[in-house]
């Protein structure tokens, strides 16, 4: 059974509120630090027999999991919808298919994935010598996930985990603690070993709190202020920590795209999740000559979008998750409008709705001197700003301090490779925008300011194992000649393998046989 934490000493709570209305949905306790570090010591417990588990055990358990949430994803939508705000739609589309995608493929694979591995060692191997790589579990995997994917990102990042064979605890966030809580509820039911998954919940102090009880790997989302503050904490235990940090994703469009569907990619990569994806589309850079029809374009598109509470089946932009976050958004919005960019459409909070709602926004005549092309904005704002060539696209690019995920939009698919590998970012994507988070089976992760290491893919798999490496020697008969005590004949040997050995060649290295021969019989 997993567990949740029960109230901190402190009996302090944390309030958790439906965006779109201002409801409270409930409270939480907010862990102490006695109580994460609790929690720690009975997941090093739990990881001590379930590192010993088969893959195939370990894989019965996330089919267990995924059974129950197949069970209620209706339910499990809503919640998701209620506590970020996001429309019912992308609660399912974005969160529980690609992470029950993501689970069925580690499930069956991990064990592929994470076989032993030879290796090849040159002329040791003649030697009588092997050596192989297998992949040992790391412990307690720490978890401190964002709140703009509450759901998909930690319950991911746990599976991936527990298929490695590690325990978890995870620090949800504190604006969607509920569907933390869920999570633990879910692998509960699945039938998960006592403290295998451990959900405590909390602010910012229950994540530090998890942070120094050094646990075996921190895997964090969120904003590049907290990633510093979390690695300089980690540092102390030497843990090492995967940073899924933000974005200031740009969207480059050529004349010869299909203009209708990039600007259809353009609408969803920008305003989903009302704009809070870290890998939104936040710059987009359309070809001069085609800018004015394709501006016109997003801006009929994005009139058209209707914008209202999450958990209506027709809401395509719901309500954003936090007013501070709102308020950054405005912020951004005057900020262009100051330095002369011009809203066309949205541009303010939705003054029909009482909730937290920002209307979808689209600016032209921007610049990347406009600090609002620089800073992370995470809200429904589309800026367009345009180019007149190849090189001078890929600059604007990668004019920023983060490199999270871009796309580039052209018939030419020569021209998109091209573009794609001189865009700095962790992904970049030909004629897609946005969605390949959601496959399971490829690396996701940041150049620059965007973070550090990988989750998901084999990459991302590797984050959560330590390679071990077997070395046999399987004609153990001899000395070695480099073993003591040392004379002027082993020196004279080193010689040899300075410049025989270390060549490589089998050849050259038999040249050094006879003093090799002499090296031996003195050391018998
Ligand atoms: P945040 O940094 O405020 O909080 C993230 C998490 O860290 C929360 O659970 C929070 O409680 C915890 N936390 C806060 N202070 C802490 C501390 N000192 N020690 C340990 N934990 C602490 O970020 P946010 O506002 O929740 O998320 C928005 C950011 O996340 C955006 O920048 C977005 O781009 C980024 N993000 C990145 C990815 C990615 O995959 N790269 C995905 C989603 C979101």
């Amino acid at each position: 059974m997993s567990s949740v934490l029960p109230f901190s000493t402190e009996n302090e709570q944390i309030v958790s509120y439906n965006p779109a209305t201002g409801e409270e949905i409930g409270r939480v306790p907010q862990a102490s630090g006695e109580s994460v570090r609790a929690a720690m010591e009975r997941s090093r417990a739990a990881y001590s027999h379930w590192r010993q588990t088969s893959f195939d055990e370990r894989r019965r358990l996330i089919m267990r999991a995924r059974d129950v949430i197949l069970s209620e994803v209706d339910e499990i939508a809503r919640l998701i919808s209620k506590e970020s705000g996001k429309p019912l739609g992308e609660a399912i589309s974005m969160e529980i298919a690609p992470v029950l995608d993501l689970m069925q493929y580690f499930a069956r694979n991990a064990e592929k994935l994470l076989g032993p591995r030879k290796l090849k060692i040159g002329l040791y191997g003649l030697l009588g010598r092997s050596s192989k790589i297998v992949y040992q579990p790391l412990g307690v995997v720490g978890i401190i996930p964002a709140w703009n994917y509450p759901f998909s990102i930690p319950l991911g990042e746990a599976a991936m985990a527990l298929m490695a064979g590690n325990a978890v605890v995870i620090k949800p966030s504190e604006l969607t603690p509920f569907v933390g809580l869920k999570i633990g509820e879910i692998f509960e039911r699945a039938g998960t070993p006592k403290d295998l998954v451990q959900i405590v919940t909390g602010a910012g102090e229950a994540g530090a709190a998890l942070v120094d009880a050094a646990p075996d790997k921190i895997m964090f989302t969120g904003s590049v202020a907290t990633g510093k503050k979390i690695a300089a904490a980690a540092a102390k235990n030497l843990t090492s920590v995967v940073l899924e940090l933000g974005g200031k994703d740009p969207m480059v469009v050529f004349a010869d795209a299909n203009l209708h569907l990039a600007a259809d990619a353009a609408i969803w990569g920008a305003f989903c999740n009302a704009g809070q994806s870290c890998s939104s589309v936040e710059r987009l850079y359309i070809e001069e000559s085609v800018a004015e029809k394709f501006t016109q374009m997003l801006v009929d598109r994005t009139k058209r979008l209707k914008q209202g509470l999450g958990t209506a089946e027709d809401t395509s932009i719901g309500a954003m998750s936090s007013e501070r976050q709102l308020k950054l958004v405005d912020e951004h919005v005057e900020e262009f409008r100051r330095d002369g960019a011009k809203v066309l459409t949205g541009g303010k909070r939705n003054p029909k709705l009482d909730g937290l709602f920002y209307e979808p926004t689209v600016i032209s005549n921007v610049r990347n001197d406009m600090r609002a092309m620089q800073e992370e904005t995470f809200g429904p704002t589309l800026p367009v700003g345009t180019f007149q060539s190849e090189d001078e696209v890929v600059s604007l690019a990668n004019d920023s301090e983060f490199g999270l995920t871009a796309s580039v939009w052209t018939k030419d698919l020569k021209k998109g490779k091209r573009v794609a590998e001189r865009i700095e970012a962790g992904s970049v994507t030909v004629n897609e925008v946005l969605y390949t988070h959601g496959i399971g089976q490829t690396p996701w992760g940041g150049f620059k300011n965007s973070g550090r290491g990988r989750t998901h893919g084999l990459e991302g798999l590797m984050e959560l194992v330590q390679p071990q490496h077997i070395h046999i020697n399987r004609l153990a008969i001899l000395p070695n000649a480099w073993w003591m005590p040392y004379s002027p004949t082993a020196v004279e040997t080193y010689r040899g393998f300075a410049k025989y050995f270390a060549t490589g060649s089998v050849v050259q290295t038999a040249r050094l046989l006879p003093q090799l021969w002499k090296r031996i019989k003195e050391l018998r």
